[in-house]
């Protein structure tokens, strides 16, 4: 099997790209507040408050995986056999079984990782079972097809062989000055989905992460040697006495899409609990100086942080590790990995943690839209920095970025959040687009939402996100409607559809028709990028003899000339673009110099347009809206085309 250089180039330079994003963040992060232990002043909204989320499906109709696992640490491999109890909970007939073989994405390497299948028969052994290989798959045929609802129990010996190339997640590295860590993710074949695209068979690209899988139990024993610490997506049922210097540990969770570990004979430990559920964090001792007590402090704070704000963390136990990687940070249900020396731990550890409820508890198909959690929890670990030290650098930061990659000289094709990775590697779009896309433009744009929407409605949306999908696969489209429930946001779409942002232009600002009451402040704005829709501008207005400017939104939907007036008592003197309030500018408004309103007192020719809110549901921007929005859409892209 040939693994594409081209990928694994892209997914070095993704791996690049996040350490220089994350040294981009850092430059600005110096003045943060020191740490505070006192973990349980309520840090969320006010008056919101955790809920127990349902499982919707019973663990006990769900499938099982049931590993016995060893690990070999002269030759780095596992051998394990599995006991897959597999439930169909589709709606039509199942007659064969495709999983995911991850590892031979590495088998090329100079110390080739793989994955190897064999012995496949019926949990009894009576049977054996017809069985094939390609493109990182195995499919089993089964005897005869699974009705809904009907179940079928299998057998399998697997061989695992980890390479120690840390540009891939499932690795070992093994260093007289570091440590030696295992880093084990997907080093078993795992059930591929079928949803109602059929089944999702990907191989493991190295644009964006690659995980897809549904909700199942797993029970796993795990012998390793028995000075080797395990830190493991599940709880600690139990170990064996220790037999040839080997100890066999015990572990089981429920409800999980993935089980990783991280294990090392080097790691120091600390224990704590959250809310009764055993928390522990694993580190080297090169972290020592960074991770004593404060990776712990930064991990509880962000378990409380976002149980409080979408619902409680419901798996029974939570491990953050240092790894070797290419990646700042991985995520996988109850367990994190943080890549050893990493400089921007606290983002990482916060980011990470957020995935438990946004990929492990609500999944999604990372293929598809992995512009969905890696969105979502990127504004999580923004979030995470505005309530726990009032720091806004990430909105402000990432913002400017944002417009700045939306720019078409950056991204010539356009930098869209709503695409799948399969797109960008059909159309041989640079990896980085998928990083810009969903780690910085999507949060982003969430930022923006939650600016016109308000934090009721925004976090609202985010917890009814959480509680309805919960054990679930969910989608950009059920993401949405958990924000119709509470108001309107279609109107909203091109912002995660569209690959630019609009440029807003301020034509002129000048008193008119002053009254005898004050004076009327007339600005006539329009849109001038390749994309036209929905944006509303946040203008400050020095006022005469005001010590405070006055802050004023304006919406901007046309790239025609649009005017808009506004009362003022005293006389209004310049007008400037309010760069601190959350606004996705356009570039050419944040360059724009303080503008002088012109007295243009005796001037009668006022046009009388007033911009609409498409919020308000008593304009009829909302009636017209799609037309006018697919007919600038159609305009722009003829543009484009033209260029
Ligand atoms: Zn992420």
């Amino acid at each position: 099997m040939k693994v594409n250089r081209r990928y694994i180039a892209s997914g070095l330079m993704i791996g690049f790209l996040l350490l220089v994003a994350h040294v981009y963040v850092s430059l600005h992060s110096t003045d943060l507040k020191p740490y505070e232990r006192d973990i349980h002043t309520s840090p969320g909204v006010s008056g919101r408050d955790g809920q127990n989320i349902e499982y919707k499906v019973s663990s006990e109709s769900l499938t099982n995986y049931s590993m016995d696992i060893v690990l070999d640490s002269s030759s780095h491999t596992l051998s394990g056999t599995l006991i897959l109890d597999y439930v169909n909970t589709e709606d039509i007939d199942i007659g064969e079984l495709f999983f995911h073989l991850y590892p031979n994405a590495s088998v090329n390497e100079d110390v080739p990782g793989y994955l190897l299948v064999d012995n496949v028969k019926t949990k009894d052994l009576g049977q054996d079972l017809d069985f094939g290989f390609g493109n990182q798959l195995l499919n089993i045929t089964l005897p005869q097809a699974l009705l809904p609802g009907e179940s079928f129990s299998l057998y399998m010996e697997f061989e695992t062989a980890i390479t120690n190339n840390d540009s891939f997640r499932l690795n070992f590295k093994d260093d007289p000055s570091l440590g030696l860590v295992y880093a084990l993710c997907n080093y078993y074949p795992i059930l591929a989905v079928y949803d109602e695209q059929g089944w999702n068979l990907e191989p493991q690209y190295f644009v964006g992460d690659p995980y897809y899988s549904d909700i199942a139990n797993y029970y796993v024993n795990l012998t390793v040697p028995s000075d080797f610490k395990v830190a493991a997506s599940g709880e600690l049922l139990g170990e064996d006495p220790e037999v040839n210097n080997q100890i066999e540990y015990e572990f089981r969770m429920l409800n999980a899409r993935d089980f990783s570990f991280a294990i090392s004979p080097d790691y120091i430990v600390e224990q704590e609990t959250f809310r009764s559920i055993p928390v522990s964090v694993y580190y080297l001792p090169r972290d020592a100086g960074n991770w004593t007590l404060t990776a712990m402090d930064i991990t509880l704070y962000s378990l409380d942080l976002f149980s409080d704000l979408y619902g409680e963390y419901p798996y029974t136990s939570f491990s953050v590790a240092t790894t070797f990687g290419f990646y700042g940070g991985m995520d996988w249900p109850g367990i994190v990995w943080i890549q050893s020396g990493y400089r921007w731990f606290e983002t990482g550890i916060a980011h990470e943690v957020a995935h438990q409820w946004f990929y492990a508890v609500v999944g999604n198909d990372q293929i598809d839209e992995g512009f969905l959690d890696e969105g979502i929890v990127c504004y999580c670990h923004w979030y995470y920095f505005e309530n726990r030290y009032n720091y806004m650098g990430f909105f402000e930061e990432h913002l400017y970025r944002t417009a700045e990659t939306s720019n078409e000289t950056r991204y010539p094709a356009g930098l869209v959040i709503n695409r799948s990775i399969n797109y960008i590697l059909e159309n041989d779009i640079d990896g980085s687009h998928y990083w810009e896309a969903a780690y910085h433009k999507a949060p982003s744009v969430l930022h923006l939402l939650r600016t016109y929407i308000g934090d009721a409605n925004f976090f609202d949306a985010l917890e009814r996100f959480y509680t309805q999908y919960s054990f679930q696969i969910a989608t950009f489209n059920d993401l949405i409607d958990c924000f119709n429930y509470y108001i309107d946001i279609n109107w909203f779409l091109p912002w995660f559809n569209e690959g630019f942002i609009p440029e807003v232009e301020l034509v002129a600002a000048q008193l008119e028709n002053t009254t005898l009451s004050g004076y009327n402040l007339s600005l006539t704005l329009k849109q001038t990028g390749l994309s036209v829709y929905p944006t509303k501008v946040p203008f400050l207005i020095d006022v005469e003899g005001s010590s405070m400017d006055e802050l004023i939104w304006v919406w901007c939907n046309s790239s025609t000339p649009t005017n808009i007036q506004f009362q003022f008592d005293k006389k209004p003197t310049t007008v400037e673009i309010d760069t601190t309030s959350g606004y996705l500018y356009s570039l050419n408004l944040l360059e724009m110099e303080p503008f002088t309103v012109q007295d243009n007192r005796n001037s009668h020719s006022i046009t009388d347009t007033t911009d609409t809110d498409p919020t308000s549901s008593s304009t009829s921007w909302v009636m017209v809206s799609p037309l006018i929005i697919s007919l600038l859409i159609l305009i722009a892209r003829n543009d484009r085309r033209k260029k």
